[in-house]
């Protein structure tokens, strides 16, 4: 089984590597939008899809020389990439559209090759080796195993001028053992707005406050801005401030995803959730559906998954129009429904006091197990 890992370092270059960077970046910017242009033209006059190949533009564009020429290979088979997803998929993906510098991602992405010499892009004790740019000083969070290949490189620079690099690693990997889940390895989670989730012995996620707080200085700093001139300096400046909290809040919200899942993901041998629909739900809940969007959750889903999956263990999906809020767990029978925003009832049957959301996490886990014994059954 092939495995891949990404490892995400912080460039330092030089002032000539960055502006080798910057003109990369640029270079596959132009190339994207020339090819473009050439495809549509050739599709009009001749019904057929082709994209030209990059060598085609250097005679007539000699900057492009100057740039690494893997990177403007990437650009052709992303944008190939991107024709393959529009043709097969048009109701999900967007036909491609042109780059401009002023929304466009600055990012350029190279792949590895294998020489007798060795191999084009490699990391060294405190930098990575790339072409045309050279060694460029690197810090890294963690280190490579032994036994990882080197596949592709991606550059980029965010909206604060700074520089990473995500190195894509590929390694084969035993295929894990399928855990079976039992009962009490197993735990249901209910997706929360004001706690992230609550699992089914009552446990809540520490409420994002850090969010919060930062969400409220990001606010301030809104109102500073709409009050200030543009173009000022002190505007200039502020705007840049802002940016740095949007990242900070980013980075916060990374950290907190990936370290809970981390954390349930090996505390249980198999995870319960339900396959809301997110979107749908923010609506319903809330005049702000940034705020389920905002939470991550789609993303901790996912980070569950496939640190589940990797130690062989099950992300159970609990089909979405399943009663789980409504069903009272202690003797089954479904209500007609608990109005939002009622916190807790009582069984009218059983006469068992619910918490509306640890009922839901209990039915989810249920429900779940059912499921998993049925599908392997
Ligand atoms: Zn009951």
């Amino acid at each position: 089984m092939i495995q891949y890992n990404t490892i995400k370092a912080r460039l330092y270059p030089t002032p000539e590597q960055a502006e080798l960077f910057e003109k990369t970046f640029g270079c596959c910017r132009y190339l994207w939008n020339r090819m473009l242009a050439d495809q549509q033209r050739f599709y009009e006059e001749t019904g057929a899809h082709f994209i030209p190949t990059p060598a085609k533009y250097k005679t007539s564009s000699p900057f492009l020389a100057e740039v690494d020429n893997q990177a403007l290979i990437q650009e052709h088979n992303q944008l190939s990439r991107a024709f393959r997803a529009f043709f097969k998929h048009p109701e999900s993906f967007g036909y491609p559209n042109f780059k401009r510098k002023k929304d466009d991602r600055d990012s350029f992405t190279a792949c590895n090759h294998e020489f007798a010499s060795g191999p084009t892009i490699y990391t060294t004790s405190d930098g990575i080796r790339m072409t045309k740019a050279g060694i460029v000083k690197a810090k890294f969070p963690r280190r490579p195993q032994g036994w990882w290949k080197l596949k592709r490189i991606t550059v980029s620079k965010t909206r604060t001028g700074k520089y990473f690099c995500s190195i894509l690693y590929e390694a084969a990997v035993k295929q894990p053992e399928a855990v079976t889940p039992r009962a009490e390895t197993t735990v249901g989670l209910k997706y929360s707005l004001a706690h992230f989730y609550v699992d089914d012995s009552g446990h809540l996620a520490d409420p994002p406050r850090w969010l919060k707080q930062s969400q409220a200085k990001l606010a301030k700093l809104q109102q500073r801005l709409a009050r200030m001139e543009p173009g000022s300096q002190n505007y200039a400046e502020a705007v840049q401030k802002y940016r740095l909290i949007h990242e900070h809040i980013a980075n916060q919200r990374r950290d907190f995803l990936h370290k809970e899942s981390r954390r349930i993901a090996n505390a249980w041998d198999a995870v319960c959730l339900r396959a809301d629909a997110l979107d749908e739900m923010a609506k319903m809940l809330t005049q702000d559906p940034s705020a389920v969007r905002e939470s991550g959750y789609r993303m901790f889903r996912e980070l569950l998954r496939y640190k589940l999956e990797r130690q062989g263990k099950a992300l159970i999906l609990v089909d979405r129009y399943t009663p789980t809020t409504r069903t009272c767990s202690a003797c089954g029978q479904v209500q007609p429904e608990i109005p939002y925003p009622r916190r807790s009832w009582r069984c009218p049957r059983c006469g068992t006091s619910h918490d509306r959301e640890v009922n839901a996490a209990v039915n989810i886990k249920r429900c779940g197990l059912a499921q998993f014994a049925g599908q392997s059954a």
